[in-house]
């Protein structure tokens, strides 16, 4: 797997667009100009990874856009050491991001196949999530409760109750909250029952799907 120079500087170009639209955040930019997106992608389609677009990744769910990506993790304010719960792992990109921030990343697919295909990838990247879990991220991971950061790659018709509750006092929750079109939601909790809720721009996910058994 190849990153040369020129991948860099389409990521710097990628980069760049992200500031025009409003990314802020120097670490998020350096994660963006230094994580080679071209290898999250299936390489014949090399050409599309520094687009500023989501792609399919199979088992029909997408890497997020790049903005998208940014916009999550600026609203994490993440700082090291800090123990963030990923719900949707997906093509491992934002995973990535989050674990560039020096991060403790805990995360959860529920695609079996996209589970499978991500911990080789990550392996073979000489990326090191805390946890890569199979199952379903509408219950979060209580065992690792509680988290300084929760991000949702997915679209949810509402917010899981378990991914609250697994919540550090003055952490936060960013989740786009909607079912044909998302609303970017951000909760910090203030105290055990009270959460600040703050709502930005829409967006667009695949469905965070609930397993039912
Ligand atoms: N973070 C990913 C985004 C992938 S798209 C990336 O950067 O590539 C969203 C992912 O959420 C998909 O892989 C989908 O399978 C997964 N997903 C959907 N519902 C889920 C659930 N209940 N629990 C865990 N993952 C889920």
């Amino acid at each position: 797997m190849k990153d040369t120079y020129k991948h860099r500087g389409m990521r710097n170009k990628l980069a760049d667009v992200l500031i025009s639209k409003g990314i802020t955040h120097t670490m998020v930019l350096d994660a963006i100009r230094t994580i080679p997106r071209h290898l999250f992608i299936d390489s014949s389609f090399e050409g599309h990874a520094y687009q500023d677009k989501a792609f399919p990744i199979g088992a029909e769910q997408t890497i997020s856009q790049p903005y998208t990506v940014a916009f999550q993790t600026e609203l994490l304010e993440i700082k090291p050491n800090h123990k963030i719960l990923e719900i949707g792992t997906g093509s491992g990109y934002q995973t990535a991001v989050l674990l560039q921030f020096k991060a403790k990343v805990y995360t959860i697919e529920r695609q079996l196949e996209l589970f499978k295909k991500i911990n080789i990838f990550f392996k073979k990247m000489g990326y090191r999530p805390k946890k890569v879990i199979f199952g379903d991220g509408y219950k979060g991971m209580p065992e690792e409760a509680p988290f300084d950061g929760v991000i949702v790659t997915a679209g949810a018709p509402e917010v899981p109750k378990a991914l609250m509750s697994q919540l550090k006092i003055g952490g936060r929750l960013v989740i786009p909250l909607g079912i044909d079109e998302q609303i970017m939601t951000l909760y910090i909790r203030k105290s055990e029952k009270k959460f600040e809720k703050k709502e930005f721009g829409s967006f667009r996910f695949v469905p965070l799907l609930e397993d039912k058994n």
